[in-house]
């Protein structure tokens, strides 16, 4: 059914692996299949795939033992054109300055494709969080974020959470600017308490918006919930409220995992036993259940595959073994471009990140402006509202993907690079 494209000559010699392959690389060819398709002017290509800032702090942070640790940390911005940056703060480990460049550009391609007035950004800090105590996390988020505020700002670029961030840290990071200008300014940042100017429904809006484009494509696929079964690699906000929330439509869930691994169970999982288990010992795991490495979970005999956790998961080296019939991209760019060819090949429905995992910045969206209005909507509201937006994404990048014969990833790619480059056109280049 999907044309297939070929996949631009790349000068990096990266391996396509795990850990290995460049995002910011996967991030551009992805953008260069699609501005191929579309035909778009090279001048435009050139300013497009491209980042339009990088911001790299290292700062101190006095740590419980009275020590001075220095961080690096970063904020880029990729694209303002369709309005201000949006995207969240990663921390972890592994984070780098391409990460967080390719997760930028991912941002400003899934603005665009839910139609919502954002460009993208993403931030991240190289920090292993649980290494640190809650009083040095607050220092760390408290200085960080006063490095990046010359950056940051409710007209400007709006942060939100994303791996190993959460509501508590967007609190800290609201305060520190309220701070410095002497006023509440909760619309600086999305995710935050529900006391403080957050959202209703925010907290669960991404692994929503997972669920309803799941259940799309099932249903496109003429695949009853109640006959499907899923995997979900990366139990956290995403990965979890995914599977929760598709055991509630009638799926059964049979995998799940964290960085530490896997619990299967063919006759599906408990989830709340799960993840319980894994708050009192720190292991995901239930009475009876196969504990299977991350990597044998990607390839399970399962329907839907949700990989909700880091990039490169989906490799040329695994793919040809993925035996999920829709593969739902609840993490940012787990799949490259080279995985991509072979799950197309393979005749694998796969929802990409910039659509499926769209509800979280589509609720920060209206988190920002419930703040901006100081007025609340409740959380059916909030509900129905992403849902209508989740869907009317969904059918246009399908029809997209059917008008031009091309697979759902370069179909969303094409609406949302189509919708950037209109903008960039028409506010023009300055000067
Ligand atoms: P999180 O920190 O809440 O959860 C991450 C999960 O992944 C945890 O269960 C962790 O144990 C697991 N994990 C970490 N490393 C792993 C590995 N190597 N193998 C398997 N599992 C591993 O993070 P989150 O907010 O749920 O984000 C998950 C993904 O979803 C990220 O790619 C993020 O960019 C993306 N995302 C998040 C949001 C959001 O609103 N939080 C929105 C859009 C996209």
């Amino acid at each position: 059914m999907a044309q297939q494209v070929e996949i631009p000559q790349r000068e990096s010699t990266i391996p396509d692996e795990p850990g290995r392959a460049n995002p910011f690389t996967n991030a551009q060819t992805q953008f260069d299949i699609a501005a191929e398709v579309l035909g778009l002017d090279p001048n435009m290509r050139r300013v497009l795939r491209e980042c339009k800032r990088q911001l790299i702090v290292t700062f101190p942070v006095l740590m419980d033992d009275h020590a001075i640790q220095m961080f690096t940390g970063f904020r880029v911005q990729h694209n303002i054109d369709r309005g201000p940056a949006k995207g969240g703060i990663r921390y972890h480990q592994d984070v780098n300055i391409d990460e967080v460049k390719a997760l930028a550009m991912w941002m400003t391609w899934k603005c665009a494709v839910v139609g919502i007035p954002y460009g993208g950004a993403k931030g991240g800090v190289i920090v292993d969080p649980k290494k640190l105590s809650r009083n040095e996390l607050e220092n760390l988020t408290r200085r960080y974020t006063s490095e990046i505020s010359i950056l940051i700002g409710p007209d400007r670029d709006i942060p939100a959470p994303d791996v190993n961030t959460n509501a508590q840290i967007m609190a800290w990071m609201m305060d520190t600017i309220s701070m410095q200008v002497g006023h509440s300014v909760p619309a600086v940042v999305t995710g935050k308490p529900l006391g403080i100017g957050g959202s209703e429904g925010r907290a669960e809006a991404t692994g929503r918006g997972c669920m309803l484009t799941t259940l799309a494509a099932l249903k496109h696929l003429g695949i009853h919930p109640k006959d499907a079964t899923v995997a979900v690699q990366g139990v956290g906000n995403v990965g979890y409220t995914t599977a929760k929330l598709l055991q509630q439509a009638g799926c059964k869930v049979v995998a799940v995992s964290d960085s530490n691994g896997a619990c299967y169970n063919e006759d599906g999982i408990q989830l709340d036993e799960v993840v319980r288990e894994k708050e009192l010992t720190g292991r995901l795991r239930q009475k009876v259940c196969t504990m299977l490495t991350n990597a044998e979970l990607l390839e399970l005999p399962v329907t839907v595959l949700v990989p909700a956790a880091l990039e490169n998961q989906i490799h040329r080296g695994n793919a040809h073994r993925v035996k999920a019939k829709v593969v739902c991209e609840g993490a940012n760019g787990p799949t490259t471009p080279e995985a991509d060819l072979i799950l197309a090949e393979k005749g694998v429905f796969l929802i990409p990140d910039i659509l499926a995992n769209a509800g979280g910045v589509t609720v920060s969206y209206f988190e920002w402006v419930q703040d901006l209005q100081e007025f609340f909507w409740d959380e059916s509201d909030i509900n129905q509202r992403l849902e209508r937006i989740m869907m009317k994404a969904f059918d246009n990048v399908l029809r997209v993907s059917q008008e031009k014969k091309v697979n759902m990833r370069v179909a969303a790619y094409v609406v949302a690079v189509d919708r950037v480059a209109q903008a960039t056109t028409i506010r023009g280049i300055y000067p």
